[in-house]
């Protein structure tokens, strides 16, 4: 009952380039705004429809989200910049603004008016990484918000419940993601936890209707252990899901132990679902995890930067901040064609993150998604003409 469907167009050795299409969901989420302009109706309020078509083209990098927002962008900018599926964090949504006020807008879309397509994570892995009093139990993550302190519970059905609140198109169970590096026993336990929540969320994501709006997720751990991997993607293949998701890489391994993880646990899932790599997205990491088969990216790593004024372009990484910068002319890159490049300077772009003023961080940040775009319909572009070996050497000298 999966709300998308996923049809792999075009191989090149393991490279993948396919269509997500969510057509479903783009119906779906015209009618809840419908719905939900009754409630806070305001008349002169812009109601945007979804796209008559949702089509996500695979290989997709995911912007990021956090709290209802890809930070320093709106939405116009991402739908311009051909966006059609973003990311948002389940921790930071349940705390602010938290499920009543989602629900009384009729979910996340509605809030930010974002008509388009949504993934969310289970918030499991900010639970850990964000507070301070955090417990692993068998029936879940206790922890303390890092806003005021309240304790509060996710478990394999608490995370279903608010993410149905959010209203996001795919949505993630709760996970044991291992810290590296950790012993064969702690790997062990992770898995055992991840599985059994896996189970738990399965049949609680059917039992409550959800399978019927929302395409729920496996996820795959077991650090940088290669058959341990395998077997959690066994396990989580044999749950038939709508799509898989790959955890706990990039967290401090070395490439060739990335490399390995990553590859076990392709080989063990399903080549018709799409497979998503959580949290990576460095240029590198991108294209080592393309050529190995994922479809899917999200990381905060081309907007975090950009606001700390690194951008990427067709000649590498630029620091912004750079005395260099300070009366040169030209744009970030020459090679683009984003509205930033078009327009401004990179002296002045420069001036704007040294005087720390707002329009600084938008402008980094739209080429920086501009440029994340095109890396990855040029990549698609690459696969589908069986070119992907030079596509990816060529990026892997400049990166
Ligand atoms: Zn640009």
């Amino acid at each position: 009952m999966a709300r998308f469907s996923f049809d792999l167009q075009a191989r090149d050795g393991n490279a993948r380039a396919g269509v997500l299409d969510f057509h479903n969901a783009g119906m779906a989420a015209t009618e809840i705004h419908s719905a939900g302009m009754a409630s806070y109706g305001n008349p002169q309020r812009e109601n945007p429809s979804a796209p008559q078509e949702l089509i996500v083209e695979t290989p997709v990098f995911m912007p990021v989200g956090t709290r209802g927002t890809v930070k320093a962008l709106s939405q116009q900018d991402l739908e311009e910049l051909g966006y059609n599926l973003i990311l948002g964090n389940t921790y930071h949504l349940y705390l602010r603004p938290g499920t009543k006020v989602l629900n009384d807008f009729g979910g996340l879309k509605n809030f930010m008016s974002w008509p388009r397509a949504l993934l969310t994570d289970s918030g499991g892995y900010q639970a850990f990484s964000l507070s301070k009093l955090t417990k692993y139990r068998d029936d879940g993550v206790l922890f303390r918000s890092h806003i005021d302190g309240s304790a509060h519970l996710f478990s394999p059905s608490s995370v279903l419940d608010i993410q149905a609140a959010i209203g996001s198109d795919i949505v993630m169970p709760i996970d044991d993601c291992a810290p590296y590096p950790a012993d064969s026993a702690r790997l062990r336990e992770s898995l055992k936890r991840t599985h059994d929540w896996l189970r738990a969320s399965k049949e609680y994501w059917q039992k409550s209707g959800y399978d019927k709006t929302q395409s729920l997720f496996g996820i795959v751990q077991g650090g940088a252990d290669a058959s341990l991997r395998i077997e959690s993607a066994e396990y989580c293949a044999a749950l038939d899901l709508p799509g898989y998701s790959i955890g706990g890489l990039s967290v401090g391994e070395k490439n060739e132990e990335f490399r390995v993880a990553l590859n076990a646990a392709l080989s063990a899932l399903p080549q018709e679902k799409p497979r998503y790599l959580m949290g990576v997205g460095s240029i590198p990491e991108i294209l080592d995890a393309v050529a190995a088969g994922v479809d899917m990216f999200d990381c905060v790593l081309p907007t975090r930067n950009a606001r700390n004024g690194q951008v990427f372009t067709s000649t590498g990484k630029v620091n912004l901040r750079n005395e260099k910068h300070a009366s040169d002319t030209r744009p970030i890159d020459e090679a683009c064609e984003c509205k930033i490049c078009r327009r401004y300077s990179v002296g002045y772009i420069r001036h704007l993150h040294k005087t720390q003023e707002l329009l600084a961080y938008s402008l980094s940040t739209y080429h920086n998604l501009y440029f994340m775009k095109k890396f990855m319909a040029d990549m698609r572009i690459a696969i589908q003409a069986g070119n992907f070996e030079d596509y990816y050497s060529e990026w892997m000298a400049v990166y």
